[in-house]
């Protein structure tokens, strides 16, 4: 028996499998809940003491898992990729960022120019866990040598919210990085709380198509022929562009696979079940939003060679876009114009998800489960631009597959 109420909103969004893993309701609650491992290599809550009423309803406005809002105001807004002020692609001018980043590094570069220019103080964002290569921890970075040693895109779980509370605390101003979906968290505990606003003036994040499964890291390592009792550290890319999935052995040998084999044969078959019904894998909460600016080949999709990196760069705010133009007039970030009605070109994970988005919604409510509620994010329209028959598809694919979790386990 438990010696406590566990969490309506919790519990909704655990039997939604709704959880996207950000940590925030952790990091708002640390003496009653905790993120923790769970099979099969996710970060989750767990909870253990009762929550107030007040503090229920402080989790249902910031958890992603159960919804998302956006206020699109005047600014630009696109049916499949939300609000913006202004479209870009660009690097980093430094090559050694350039390089160390997933696509153009403008992210890292970001970063150092907001601690540069004192704009905040220090920098939440994500790295290589010490006691897990193919795992994530949240560190703080003060300077840009720390800031660069981050760089990268990691495909795994991470709850950069985790911590939030002790953040609020300390007086620091943070620019906080993360996935869309903990943008939103951020944005929304900004928009709750006057302390969190003054903690985290600046979000950034990057398009993300889901999260893979710890999983999914060791299935990459297997790939490679060894696992986590050989491996030392281990990179899911940067390090070029899109740079490969690089495992370096305690022997000192190193063994790698191309971006194309690791996201796209094994890694993608691997993230959660938030990620299938995500609305916002582009990063709508942020302030700056940056993502891989590919190449298109004839047929018009993209091609994953290895090259000088390229990031698309969307200011998704006025402030978003101070601080773009502040880098490319202190000379660490080049610009080029961006016509958006290619994006849907470049992006077809992410193009195809979001117009499926209604139709697994759909299915899922169907089959008795929770689902998020999203307001502002243009749901019916992205629908409207998919074929009837891919939304059957998917409805009754969300549908089948939501039956099959709800049955108890033999
Ligand atoms: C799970 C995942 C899915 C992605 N899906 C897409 C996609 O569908 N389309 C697309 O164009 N791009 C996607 N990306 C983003 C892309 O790989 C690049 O990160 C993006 O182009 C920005 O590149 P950059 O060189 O500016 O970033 P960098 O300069 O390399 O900076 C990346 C920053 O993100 C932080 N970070 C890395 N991994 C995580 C993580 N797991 N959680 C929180 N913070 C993290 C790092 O700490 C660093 O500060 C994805 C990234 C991830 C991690
Ligand atoms: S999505 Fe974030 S806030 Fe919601 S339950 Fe999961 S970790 Fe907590
Ligand atoms: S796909 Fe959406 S829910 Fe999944 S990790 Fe990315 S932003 Fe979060």
């Amino acid at each position: 028996m438990t010696a406590f109420s566990p969490s309506p909103n919790l519990t909704r969004v655990a039997k939604g499998d709704l959880c996207a893993g950000c940590g925030a309701c952790a990091g708002l609650f640390p003496d009653r809940i905790v993120m923790q491992a769970s099979a099969p290599g996710w970060l989750r809550p767990k909870q253990s003491g009762t929550l107030a009423a007040t503090e229920e309803a402080r989790i249902a406005r910031i958890c992603p898992g159960l919804g998302q809002e956006v206020e699109p105001g005047k600014r630009l807004d696109s049916v499949l990729w939300g609000p913006y002020v202004s479209a870009q692609t660009g690097w980093a001018t430094d090559p050694e960022v350039r390089f160390a980043g997933s696509s153009g590094g403008v992210l890292t570069i970001l970063l150092m120019h907001l601690l540069k220019s004192g704009r905040v103080e220090a920098v939440v964002q994500t790295a290589a866990a010490p006691d897990l290569p193919i795992g994530n921890t949240t560190v703080i970075s003060t300077d840009a040598p720390a800031v660069l040693a981050a760089a990268g895109s990691r495909y795994a779980p991470s709850a950069p919210l985790s911590d939030v509370k002790a953040r609020m605390a300390d007086g620091r101003r943070y620019a906080f990085v993360g996935k869309p979906c903990d943008a939103a968290a951020m944005r929304a505990l900004v928009e709750d709380d006057p302390k969190a606003a003054a903690a985290f003036p600046v979000i950034l994040s990057f398009f993300c198509a889901g999260v893979p499964s710890h999983a999914g890291g060791k299935a990459v390592l297997q790939a490679l022929g060894t696992d986590l009792d050989h491996v030392e550290s281990f990179r899911f890319r940067g390090n070029g562009w899109p740079g490969r999935a690089t495992a370096v052995l305690k022997d000192g040998g190193e063994r790698s696979m191309s971006y194309h084999d690791s996201w796209g044969k094994i890694l993608s078959r691997h993230v959660q079940n938030r990620c299938k019904v995500c609305a916002d894998g582009a990063g709508v909460a942020s302030d700056v939003v940056c993502a891989d600016a590919w190449e298109s080949d004839e047929a018009g999709y993209p091609v994953f060679e290895e090259g000088e990196g390229t990031s698309l760069i969307l200011a998704r705010t006025t402030l978003g876009s101070e601080i773009l133009a502040g880098a490319i007039a202190a000379g660490r970030v080049e610009t080029q114009p961006f016509d958006m009605g290619t994006l849907a070109a470049i992006q077809p994970g992410q193009r195809e998800r979001r117009r499926a988005l209604l139709a697994r919604l759909t299915g899922m409510a169907l089959a008795g489960r929770p689902i998020p509620r999203y307001r502002g994010l243009q749901v019916v329209s992205a629908a409207r631009q998919n074929s009837l028959k891919s939304n059957l598809h998917n409805l009754i694919g969300m549908f089948r597959r939501a039956l099959r979790r709800t049955k108890p386990q033999a």
